[in-house]
């Protein structure tokens, strides 16, 4: 196995892999350091093939000595080929990474799956997050499938839709009144003092690890080869970042061959410290006080904004910022054009990669895969009156009437 150490991503100090995400030489953000020299690209990629059909198959490549005992079945999302979607915004090759098609409908399954897994082996009984909505579901779940308690702090604002589909766990379930940025504040204080695994603070290296096999995915999928463009939603910065980071080490390995694709970021116009930061040539992120629909991204102080910012500029990409408006059509063009429901944060990455399109930055042969992150259903009232459903009375004279108004009588 070729898991080394924790390292201080600013000054390289390494510490051993336990509990810890901050360095005290420095600190700065610890992350998972690998040796990779070991693997052999053939033999790496029978074994991933004869893998399980989860995010296991990428063990090599992940926080652990052996593979741990598997829980919820995450990962393998499907990679879809979206050419209505394409021939709508003038492309030449548009894939979808729909992780929808995740036991809890959002990304974030990926990330638990790991930092519960590391958790558990480091002997923890009790499993908390920070969450902006779907880090709460998949905690709650997983914390259930594993048998562990869980304590979830969230927003008090959170969409309903979120709430339920977390309770439902018998998670214990927290609403902070304050923004995301606040309730992050709080569980890092809690941490110090409790004896509990919060997946985002003190296992937040792990979980990170998680967002990697994102990016091993696509680039399975795609026949182990990169594409030429990712666009994908950034609230911290860490699934953004780390998904390139998987498509290094697997370059680094030779598991595929080819450069960097270019990463381009997508915020809400109204959380958009990351965007604004890359739009002043910046290499830090001043805070703001989020107001969108799009809380799934509503980080104001993101943790990993001067990497995210990094990512854009040496891959050739950018980060774009989208209005809410902008990000309820974008909803509306990826469902229409490719039948797949996304919440708000997925019409943040469509209106972006629609609106790159427009700007003609992506050039027509390019292979573009956009990552849409969680479902439609967490986050219904945004598509809430953008469209009209005709009623009638249950006679087909009253259909034909309001066909008539609808001037839909052709069909
Ligand atoms: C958490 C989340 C993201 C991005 O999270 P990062 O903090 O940037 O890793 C993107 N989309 C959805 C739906 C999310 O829940
Ligand atoms: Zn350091």
């Amino acid at each position: 196995m070729s898991v080394q150490a924790l390292q201080c991503k600013e000054c390289g100090q390494t510490y051993p892999l336990d509990a810890r995400y901050v360095c005290e030489q420095c600190f700065g953000p610890l992350e998972v350091a690998y040796d990779h020299s070991g693997l052999d690209p053939e033999s790496t990629r029978r074994r991933i093939q004869a893998g399980p059909q989860s995010i296991w198959r990428y063990s090599d490549f992940l926080p652990f000595e052996s593979r741990p005992e598997p829980g919820l079945p995450v990962g393998l999302t499907p990679l879809q080929p979206a050419p209505r979607l394409a021939e709508r915004l003038g492309l030449g090759e548009v894939w979808i990474k729909n992780d929808t098609a995740n036991p809890t409908h959002s990304f974030k399954d990926r990330v638990v799956a790991v930092a519960l897994a590391k958790a558990q082996e480091l002997g923890y009984r009790v499993v908390a997050c920070a969450s902006t909505g779907n880090l709460a579901g998949a905690v709650a779940a997983h914390a259930a499938a594993a048998g562990l308690e869980s304590f979830v702090f969230i927003p008090s604002d959170l969409e309903e839709q979120k709430v339920l589909a977390t309770g439902v766990y018998g998670a214990n379930l927290i609403a902070v009144r304050g923004t995301y940025d606040d309730v992050n504040r709080l569980c890092t204080e809690l941490s110090a003092e409790r004896d509990w695994a919060f997946v985002n603070v003190n296992v937040r290296p792990y979980y990170a690890e998680g967002s990697k096999t994102l990016g091993f995915e696509i680039a399975e999928q795609l026949g182990f080869e990169l594409p030429d463009r990712v666009v994908a939603p950034i609230a911290s910065g860490s699934l953004f970042t780390k998904i390139a980071r998987g498509f290094e080490e697997w370059l680094e390995v030779g598991l595929v061959e080819g450069t960097l694709p270019a990463f381009n970021g997508a915020q809400a116009a109204g959380c958009s410290p990351v965007a604004k930061a890359y739009e002043a040539g910046d290499d830090f992120c001043r805070p703001v006080k989020p107001r969108t629909i799009a809380k799934s991204l509503a980080i104001g102080n993101p943790a990993d904004g001067p990497y995210a910012l990094d990512l854009a500029r040496r891959s050739g990409g950018s980060v774009e910022s989208v209005t809410d408006a902008e990000i309820r059509s974008g909803i509306r063009l990826l469902a229409e054009t490719t039948g797949i429901f996304t919440e708000t944060a997925g019409g943040v990455t469509t209106a972006v990669l629609r609106k790159l399109a427009e700007e003609g930055v992506i050039g027509s042969g390019e292979r573009v895969v956009a990552v849409i992150t969680g479902d439609g259903l967490k986050t219904l009232d945004a598509v809430r009156d953008t469209f009209t459903v005709h009623e009638i009375d249950p006679t087909a004279a009253s259909f034909e009437e309001s066909a008539a108004e609808q001037a839909v009588g052709a069909l």
